[in-house]
């Protein structure tokens, strides 16, 4: 159960899901039935609004990991524009 802010610099307290982000990530080889069959769960995580803002969570093969988030493409590709006309 998600109940701080996933960004270990921070861990304020979730009391509201108004602000911030919820990530879902499949967790993936978490949990092997005695059968041998993978089963599969999802990981929720949260960063507050404030973290949400400068930080995404990646889920990569070493698990998650707090990023930095980009601008998205569209406001990159904007910006380029108004620099190549001055
Ligand atoms: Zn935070």
């Amino acid at each position: 159960m998600v109940n701080s802010c996933s960004n270990p610099q921070c861990g304020k307290p979730l009391h509201y899901l108004r602000e911030g982000r919820i990530f879902v990530f499949d967790a993936v080889g978490a949990a092997m039935e005695t059968t041998g069959r993978r089963t599969c769960c999802l990981e929720h995580y949260w960063l507050c609004g404030g973290c949400s803002l400068l930080f995404t969570l990646e889920q990569t093969y070493e698990g998650i990991h707090l990023a930095p988030r980009s601008r998205p493409s569209f406001v990159r590709k904007a910006l380029d524009v108004k620099w190549q006309l001055r």
